[in-house]
């Protein structure tokens, strides 16, 4: 493997989540040692057994090699401090949290929401890694919280069916008021999950963006047509559309776009298509207007402006699955004589998953 080969390893890893336990035994003088594992797994049933995996270089490695029990505790997503105290190397790991014992000294976090308590079984020597078996001689659930869960290098909640929104409150990881993390929970009185401040309580709702845009077409029928100067998908071609802005409407929206990506001035005529695009809550307004004068031939949002007949659309090398959709409905109603306002649901469709990339533009449904 070649150095950067393993660092992609190391990132390929970091996406396969995992829950989160805390790995306890006492060394020969009776001190208890202890380490946050997310390689932890069940291996068999009738044994009762389960592995844990453990580097060569932590401090505790020995006392784990020889010890004969070691216990499992599972982390609540509560148990952050706990995670990270016991991924630290050295600390007095033991004082920052509450423990009990079971029956055979092993200490056990009394908030985990569940405990094993373990023989050794045997213990596999892998790289730098050492697995450790372990027979379950006594299992026991605690309180019925979120589990922890370990990915992309953090720890956070798992949340069953979480809605698509959620992936947008990632962005949002320190409070707008204080400055302090974010954890999505619940607000009382609420249904969905959201960035809730733990020191100020602030509650950071995040609600979908809304995109307008425009068509606009010449008196010769051509159709403005704006290339990307600017990420995502810098060099791909779009009318001009972009981010409603607080306190327009979203005609004013759809005309300062058109200002803005194209030096043109439009006049709005009529409502074209609303797209709804769930998956990274969003919705688009695009209208249909007319140019009153000339456009620009460069902006600072557009490396070129173009009047394009419709032999010349750039099919292949639209910005957005949006920007075809849209120019395709209204050539088809144009050619028919039809004044329509579509409704789109591009929920199936990868809408800028392939943000500035080389790819072409996704494909139409
Ligand atoms: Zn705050």
């Amino acid at each position: 493997m070649t150095p950067q080969q393993a660092v992609t390893f190391r990132d390929a890893m970091s996406r396969f989540p995992s829950g989160v336990v805390i790995a306890t035994a006492r060394d020969e003088d009776g001190r208890p040692w202890g380490f946050t594992a997310s390689s932890f797994s069940s291996v068999s049933l009738e044994p009762p057994l389960v592995l844990v995996c453990l580097s060569k270089a932590a401090d505790c490695h020995r006392v784990f090699s020889s010890a004969t029990r070691f216990a499992i505790s599972v982390l609540s997503a509560a148990d952050e401090t706990a995670a990270a105290t016991f991924a630290r190397r050295g600390a007095d790991k033991f004082a920052v949290s509450n423990f009990e014992v079971d029956e055979h000294g092993s200490p056990l976090l009394r908030s985990a929401i569940a405990t094993l308590s373990c023989r050794k079984f045997d213990t596999y020597d892998c790289g730098d890694h050492s697995v450790l078996i372990g027979q379950v001689t006594g299992a026991r659930l605690g309180p019925d919280d979120h589990p922890m869960i370990y990915s992309a290098r953090k720890f956070g909640r798992f949340l069953p069916n979480a809605p698509a929104h959620l992936t947008a409150h990632e962005q949002v990881r320190y409070c707008f008021r204080c400055g302090s993390s974010l954890a999505l929970s619940v607000p009382p009185g609420d249904t969905l999950g959201r960035p809730v401040c733990h020191k100020c309580g602030h509650i950071h709702y995040i609600n979908p963006t809304v995109i307008v845009g425009c068509i606009a077409e010449a008196s010769d029928g051509r159709i403005l047509l704006c290339r990307r100067r600017i990420a995502p998908r810098r060099g791909y071609w779009t009318f001009p559309s972009g981010f409603l802005e607080r306190g327009e409407s979203s005609e004013e929206g759809a005309r300062r776009e058109t200002l803005e990506e194209a030096g043109a001035d439009v006049g709005i005529e009529r409502l074209l298509c609303v797209i709804d695009v769930p998956q990274i809550s969003e919705v688009h307004l695009i209208y249909r207007g007319l140019l009153t004068g000339n456009a620009a031939s460069v902006t600072t949002e557009s490396s070129e402006v173009a009047l394009v007949a419709e032999p010349d659309i750039p099919w292949e090398n639209l910005a957005f699955t949006s920007i075809g959709e849209s120019l395709r409905r209204y050539l088809d109603d144009r050619a028919h004589g039809r004044r329509l306002v579509h409704r789109i649901d591009l929920r199936s469709a990868p809408e800028r998953d392939n943000q500035d990339s080389d790819a072409p533009a996704p494909a139409a449904p």
